[in-house]
């Protein structure tokens, strides 16, 4: 029997912009060995908003790569599913529909800043491991105050505020709005809906009712609470799995290319010997 309230749904997130990679791999291992274990539903989403980024010819190739890997899902963009579509880039009216509540809510204003000024802003504080942490320049502004200059559009954090969840993996979590994180991006100046929006958007549309990650979302997780709770949704249970270190302790990245699936493949490694590695 399941431990959650409701039916177990699960999901797998890959991001079209490379050849799967064993650290993914694993990641999506534990999703959906916990998707089993609580004899729930996996979704395969596609996260292809980035366009700049993600490659068209990746998508097939991901598909394939997690087959052969051994990963079974139940809805997804190759067979459809009751929340379909389930590729980002079909999913935009959605994105829209919630960056409106957001603006009528008053949680978001548009930025102008770019990198470099956020980078260059004296007051502003890096927290650690993570981006800078906004200085505020915009907070004031108004969407009639911006002119011709691109803007995105940031949400604004309740400084001080301390946001905690119960990590399925890692127990308490807490962290303090304005110190661990700053104002983040919900929308990007380029259009494109910012990961932090688009995921809590989808999560709750398609039910999903656990979020098995890596942790270096962890601080992430806490700003889509904070998007949970303005769009007036209930946030999944969160499950963040630890990174996969090379040799010497780094991190492993998609620059580590000798570790995508498809290279290890042809390299005569089968999904069972690679999983014995892990566990
Ligand atoms: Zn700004």
């Amino acid at each position: 029997m399941s431990r959650f309230e409701k039916p177990y749904r699960g999901r797998l997130a890959p991001s079209p912009t490379g050849l799967l990679h064993l650290g993914h791999a694993r990641t999506f291992w534990v999703a959906q060995q916990r998707a089993k274990e609580n004899e729930g539903t996996l979704i395969l989403r596609n996260e292809d908003l980035d366009s700049t980024r993600f490659k068209m010819e990746f998508v097939p190739a991901m598909i394939e790569d997690l087959r052969w890997f051994g990963f079974e899902w139940q809805e997804g963009p190759n067979c459809g599913g009751p929340f379909a579509p389930y590729n980002q880039s079909e999913r935009m009216h959605f994105y829209h529909a919630a960056l409106e509540k957001l603006r009528i809510g008053g949680f978001i204003y548009p930025c102008t800043c770019t990198r470099k000024d956020i980078r260059l802003a004296a007051s502003a504080p890096h927290s650690e491991n993570d981006e800078p942490i906004y200085p505020g320049t915009c907070r004031q502004n108004r969407q009639s105050a911006t002119g011709n200059r691109k803007f995105s559009w940031r949400f604004r954090v309740p400084d001080g505020e301390t946001v905690a969840f119960n990590d399925g993996n890692r127990g308490a979590q807490a962290f303090v709005a304005g110190r661990d994180f700053g104002d983040f991006v919900v929308w990007r100046h380029d259009g494109v809906p910012a990961y932090q929006l688009a995921c809590v958007v989808d999560d709750a549309a398609m039910q999903i009712t656990e979020v098995v990650r890596g942790e270096d979302l962890l601080i992430s997780t806490a700003r889509q609470i904070l998007l949970y709770r303005a769009l007036g949704l209930e946030p999944p249970a969160f499950f963040h799995c630890e990174l996969m270190k090379d040799d010497s302790g780094v991190r492993l990245a998609k620059r580590h290319n000798a570790l995508s699936l498809r290279l290890l493949r042809e390299n005569g490694e089968t999904p069972e010997s690679l999983r014995r590695k892990w566990f």
